[in-house]
C-alpha cells in the first residue's frame, strides 16, 4: 500500500538565530525564529510523513506551548515522528522538497541536507531530493523576511515486517 503526504512550513528570518535546513546549518546573516530551533524544512518533512500515515502533525505532537520543545532540535523531532511512522509499519519510498528563500543559495549545501534527511528517514540519499527557489525579490520570501519549506513524501507499508494486518484496514 502506498500513501503520499504533504508538508509545509514558514519561519520568520531574524538576526541572532541559526539558519537550519534539514539539520544542516547554513551560513547566513539571519536565521529562523521559532520556539524550537526553527528548522522549517525538518518541520515540513515531519508533517509530510505524519500526514501520509494519519498520525497527526508536528503542532499536535510537539506543541509550541509545551516548554519541553523550547529550542528543541528539530531533527530529533523528525526522528521521533519517523519512529512512530516506522512502528506503524511504513517506510519512505521517496521525499521531494522545495525550500523558498532569498539567501543563501542552497545548491552548495544540497547534498549535505539530502544526506542528513536520508539518515533521519533511514533511506539512501538518492531517495531524497531538495531544491532551492528564490522569491525574485518579491513578497516576504523575496524580501528575505521568511523561509518557506514544502515537502511531499511517498510511503509504503511493510506488511512483511510485522506491520498491522492490511486486511483489517
Ligand atoms: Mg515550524
Amino acid at each position: 500500500m502506498l500513501r503520499a503526504g504533504l508538508g509545509q512550513d514558514v519561519h520568520r528570518l531574524v538576526k541572532g538565530r541559526r539558519f537550519l535546513l534539514g539539520g544542516v546549518e547554513l551560513p547566513a546573516r539571519k536565521g529562523e525564529l521559532g520556539h524550537s530551533d526553527g528548522d522549517a524544512l525538518a518541520h515540513a518533512v515531519c508533517d509530510a510523513i505524519l500526514g501520509a500515515v494519519g498520525l497527526g502533525d508536528i503542532g499536535s505532537l510537539f506543541p509550541p506551548s509545551d516548554p519541553a520543545w523550547k529550542d528543541a532540535d528539530s531533527m530529533a523531532l523528525l526522528r521521533s515522528a519517523f519512529e512512530m511512522v516506522k512502528q506503524a509499519g511504513w517506510r519512505v519510498v521517496n521525499l521531494d522538497c522545495v525550500v523558498c528563500c532569498e539567501k543563501p543559495k542552497l545548491l552548495p549545501y544540497r547534498d549535505s541536507i539530502r544526506q542528513s534527511l536520508a539518515k533521519a528517514l533511514e533511506v539512501s540519499t538518492d531517495q531524497i531530493f531538495v531544491k532551492g527557489k528564490t522569491g525574485e525579490g518579491l513578497g516576504p520570501v523575496g524580501k528575505g523576511k521568511t523561509v518557506e519549506a514544502l515537502a511531499v513524501c511517498l510511503l509504503e507499508k511493510q506488511t512483511d515486517k510485522g506491520g498491522p494486518d492490511e486486511t483489517k484496514n
